[in-house]
Formats: structure tokens, sequence, C-alpha cells
């Protein structure tokens, strides 16, 4: 975040000096136009007394001055001893500047020459910058191009443990064994011990992969070297590749120590021989991986952690014995871990006695731990905010809506008809949700605009889930369906908007995976057509053209019949349906329960006893 805004701010400088150095400094982008006159057409027009005034430099044989008309002009005068004469024979008033040492003179030269210092200032200041970092006494090429780790090399001490990783309990007890190795390697060699040189941490964003790497590290107390698959995604052919022999370097001069690849995804990729040349940098790292894998013993004491969420596609000479051959699943946490992950994150936050984390792990399913340490923060702040001494379950409630839907932008201004809009639509996703079988509870419906959308229905499941029915998966592609089926019913045909796109690519999506991965669809039956990368196989020859035909008249068929039965479904409940966006134009954000009461008919308690009511 940072580094973008350092980037974006160098960036603009840098535009700016090119423009600068595109404006001509003799006034002219002042708006003030010069006329450029020959000496003799100078000279008549002085005769004629049409010269009102002109300055003189001494230092150079330019003059500009003003003619009686107003209009600025400017000569370039030869050696002429009578000039001077002449001019005063005629009246013009008549300026003179010494020239080498006024003020006016030194910031001339300096705004002409101010953009070129500023591009040249800007060069050494981004070579320095990837060059920086380099510490470790291994030389910066021209222009540090190649060495722009940063931090990379730097030795990060780390003061994390194992008491702050909570909730993933199987994956913490695997990874003990490392770190009784790195504390005393000597004990585990005389047993003649083998001690894996590669894991890899396979798990979804922000479940603690990078935290348990340098846990290890903290534990062991050994230098944690971290470096990003993206990082080494460059411009520059070769340049991934000696960066990766050069950790490794490093690492091995610093033994025993941990090397952790974030995102090792984005160079450890499956290689794809149909794209060859596409690839050539990517490979090349991925090669200068494998090389430096295979060229330490494990007696060494340098273990390489990689995280990635995708194990499937990663290229299958990375998963061979000896590089990267075990495997620790860092998985989302379930309730209780949920909850030890609260208990870890609120150490230092003074929680009010009603607070209880429990209840808070038990509605907040398929968090992760960086969502769970968010919504600590975020109840924190909040609390803060309202001068607070103690951090109240109301707090933590609206931390909960800011994390799963992101911040408000009360700020951004809806016309009415768009407000209108939004709240039929949300409310046909609501009240489909209603209606359709084994569908997760709503937690909240809102027209309030947060992150990207215009307004949400925001499902929460009831407990953790491991799978997902038949009927569930049809059940969501109605819920998705239900707010553009509801545009479509109050304002037509024709009126319908683009609000709708996510949704329908979701629903999309899911009718996809039904038939093509998950053998839900009785036409084509249990067969699978797309492959370990997650693609469609359509384009490749393992799949013959009837069968892709037949696989797009199934997907649309599923989304047809849903779409056909919601806009049923709201027809029959046009009630209902315009109760609840009535509710939602007046109060913007609707809780689960209000929802079924106004589905119910009951009437909603007034807004004062409402609000902050947990739901
Ligand atoms: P990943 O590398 O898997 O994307 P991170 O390790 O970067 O995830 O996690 C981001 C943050 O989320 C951590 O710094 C930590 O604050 C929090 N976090 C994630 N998982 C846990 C956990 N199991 N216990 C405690 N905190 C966690
Ligand atoms: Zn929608």
């Amino acid at each position: 975040m940072k580094k973008n805004l350092k980037n974006a701010l160098s960036w603009s400088v840098l535009v700016l000096g090119l423009i600068l150095l595109t404006v001509p400094f003799d006034g002219k982008f002042l708006g003030a136009s010069t006329q450029e006159l020959t000496y003799s057409r100078f000279i008549r027009a002085v005769s004629d007394g049409a010269v009102r005034e002109v300055s003189i430099r001494n230092s150079t044989s330019k003059i500009t001055g003003v003619l009686s008309s107003g209009q600025m002009f400017s000569t370039v005068a030869p050696i002429d001893l009578k000039m001077v004469d002449r001019l005063l024979d005629n009246g013009v008033e008549i300026h003179v500047d010494s020239g080498e040492s006024g003020w006016g003179y030194l910031m001339s030269i300096l705004m002409q020459w101010f953009p070129i210092l500023l591009l040249i200032g800007l060069m050494i200041y981004s070579s320095r910058q990837m060059r920086s970092g380099n510490k470790g006494g291994i030389g910066g090429g021209p222009l540090g191009i190649g060495k722009a780790r940063s931090k990379m090399l730097q030795q990060q001490k780390v003061n994390v443990t194992f008491d702050d990783v909570a909730g993933i309990d199987e994956a913490k007890q695997e990874l003990e064994e490392i770190v009784d190795f790195l504390k005393s390697p000597e004990k585990f060699q005389r047993l003649g011990g083998k001690i894996p040189r590669g894991v890899l941490l396979v798990g979804d964003p922000g479940n603690g992969k990078t935290l348990l790497a340098r846990a290890i590290a903290g534990e062991a107390n050994v230098p944690f070297y971290s470096i990003s698959g993206s990082d080494f995604v460059e411009v520059f052919v070769g340049v991934g590749a000696s960066r990766v022999r050069e950790v490794f370097e490093h690492a091995k001069k610093h033994v025993p120590c941990i090397v952790f690849i974030d995102e090792i995804d984005a160079v450890g990729r499956r290689r794809d021989t149909s794209m060859r040349g596409a690839n050539d940098e990517r490979e090349q790292t991925l090669n200068q991986l494998l090389v430096e894998m295979d060229g330490f013993d494990e007696k060494q004491g340098v273990i390489v952690l990689a995280a990635t969420n995708r194990a499937d596609i990663l290229d299958p000479a990375l998963l061979r014995p000896g590089r990267f051959d075990r495997r620790i699943m860092v998985q989302y946490p379930d309730m209780n871990g949920r909850a030890k992950i609260l208990t870890v994150h609120s150490k230092n936050v003074p929680l009010d006695e009603d607070v209880d984390l429990q209840t808070i792990a038990r509605g907040t399913p398929g968090f992760s731990g960086a969502e769970l340490a968010n919504l600590v923060n975020e109840a924190a702040l909040l609390a803060a905010r309202g001068n607070q001494s103690h951090v109240t379950m109301c707090d933590f409630e609206r931390a909960k809506d800011k994390v799963i839907m992101g911040a408000e932008r009360r700020s951004m201004s809806m016309t009415d008809e768009e407000k209108r809009n939004t709240a039929y639509h949300e409310a046909g996703h609501a009240l489909i949700a209603l209606l359709v079988p084994q569908c997760d509870p709503i937690h909240k419906v809102t027209i309030i605009p947060r992150g990207g959308a215009l307004g949400m229905v925001v499902r929460l499941p009831e407990k953790d889930k491991f799978s997902i029915t038949r009927t569930e998966l049809l059940s969501n592609i109605r819920v998705a369906l239900g707010g553009r089926a509801a545009e479509e019913l109050i304002f037509g045909d024709e009126n319908i908007t683009t609000g709708a796109s996510q949704d329908i690519k979701q629903a999309t999506q899911t009718a996809k995976n039904m038939v093509i991965k998950w053998g839900m669809n009785s036409t084509l039956g249990l067969r699978s057509f797309y492959d370990s990368d997650g693609y469609y196989l359509e384009a490749s020859d393992q799949i013959s053209p009837k069968t892709s035909e037949v696989i797009d008249m199934e997907i649309r068929s599923i989304i047809n019949d849903a779409h056909e039965e919601v806009r049923d479904m709201l027809a029959k409940h046009r009630e209902e349906l315009e109760s609840i966006a009535d509710a939602l134009l007046e109060r913007e954000t609707l809780s689960g329960d209000d929802v079924r009461m106004i589905f119910d008919g009951k009437k909603l308690p007034t807004l004062e006893t409402a609000g902050g009511r947990p739901s």
C-alpha cells in the first residue's frame, strides 16, 4: 500500500517534470503572447514612435519590450552603438538589467534547468532505492536492475512464537518437529533423523501461513528470510533466477535458517508445453529454484517453507522427494479455533463484561485468521472513536458488518431512482432467500453502498460447513437471480440495470461447476470436464465439439429454469417484496429477523429500539 503510494508519487513527479520540460520558460506559458521582431523592424518601430518601453539585459543580446499598442515583443540585437541614442530620441523608456548577478537572471537559469535537474535527481533516487536493502555485501549492478529486492535479504528479527498462532493445532504440531531440529541439529543427525528440506504450506490467504513460518523461526531463534513468488515475476528474463541464487547463497551462510517463499505458485506453476516462450522468465526462475533445492543437503540446516493456496497447480517437479515433499494444510479455523484466535488478538484489548468471544466465534463461520484479527482491531477502533473505556459486544457486531461487507460509503450519492431500484433488487434477493430450501439464513440486508456494491444481502451459514448439497447450490443460484428478477417485475424489462452483473457471474459459475466439476447433471453424468488448473477443457481436444455444446446447453438450462422459477415466486409474493423494499428505503439496513418479521406480515419495532440490536 505504502509502496504503491510512493510509486505513484514518483511517477507523478516524473510526469510533471516532463511537462515542465516541454514548456518554454520565456513567459509565453503564462498566457501573454510575445511577438518576435526582426531587428530592422524593431528599429523602424522605434522611429515610428510605436515602442513604449524596452528591457535590455547586459549579458545577452536579447531585448524585450512593449509596443504602444500594449503588445509585448522581443528581438535580438546586433552590437549597435547608436541604439540607445535612437531609443532616447524617440522617448522610449529603457530598463537595464545588469545581468550577471541579478536574482531574476539566476531564477531564469534555474527555471530552465529545473526540470532537467529534477529528472537527474529522480534517476539517482530510484537507483538508490533499488540498491538499498542490499547491505548483505552483495554488489548492485548498473542502476540496480535485478537487485531490487529491498527487504528481501535483510535478516528479519522474528519475535513471533507459537503462542501467537491459534486454532490451527494440527499444522502447528507437524511443524514442531522442525523447530526441534533447528534448535539442536546435532541431536537429530546423531540419530540419523531426516528432516524435510522443503515444506509446503497450503491454505487460503489469511489463515496464518506466513505467521506459522515466522513462528518457527521465532521459536527456534534462527534467521528468517522471506521472498515472494510475485517478486520474481520481472520484466527482465533471468532476473528471477539470479535472485533465487542470491537468496540461497545468503541463506547458506547463515545456517540454520528459514527461507520463506510466499506465493510460490507465481513461479511454480506447472510448466505448460502449449505456452512455450511466453513463460521463459518463470521457467528459468523455477529451474533455478529446483537447482538450489537440490544443491544443499539437509544437514546444512536451511529449511525452505513455501506458501500457496493452490497446491494442485504446482509443477510436479517441485513436489518431488527432496524438494517440497511435505505438505501441511493450513485451513480455515473451526468454531473453537476462531474463539482461540479471537482470544490471542484481544489479549491487549480491554473487553466489556458482556463480550463473549465464543458467541462471536459462532457467528463468524468462514472467517480466516486475518479476518478475525481485523474484526478485533475494527471493534477496538470503533470503541476508541466512541471514547469508550471498553470494547462492547455492539462494537463487535458493527465491526463484523464492516469486515464482511466493507466500509460504508455514505458519501456516495445515489439518485432516488437508483435507491429505489437497489431496494427492490436487494429485496428480491432477500425474499428468495426466505423462500428456497436449505438456504443460509440472512444476516443483513442493506442499501447503503459498501465496497464496490450499491447494496447487498449477507447470508451466514449457521455452522461450519465442509460440503454443499445440490439443493443448496440450486438455492444459491435462485437467490443470486432474485435481484434482477425483482427489477424485471417492478420496473419492466426495459429498465433493468447493470447492478446484477456480479449475481449473474456467480450464478453462472455455480451452474458451470455443477455440470463440469461436481457431476450434478444427469445428461452428462459423473464426468469431469475441467483440468487441475480449474480450467474448463473446452478449448482442448479432450472434449468433443458435441459434448461441449451439451455442456453449454446444460449450464444454460440450469440458469434459465432458475430464472423462470424465481420470477414466478416473486410475482406470487409481490406484496411481501414491496414491503421489504419499502422498509429498506425507510431504514437502509434490515437484520435477518426484520426481514422474517416483514415476511410474516408483522410490524417492525420503531426505529429507536431497532438500532444496535444484535441480530
Ligand atoms: P497467510 O500467509 O496465510 O496469507 P498470514 O500469516 O499473513 O496469512 O496472516 C495474516 C494475519 O492474520 C496474521 O498476521 C495474524 O495476525 C492473523 N492470523 C492468521 N491466522 C492466525 C492464527 N491461526 N492465529 C492467530 N492469528 C492469525
Ligand atoms: Zn444483486
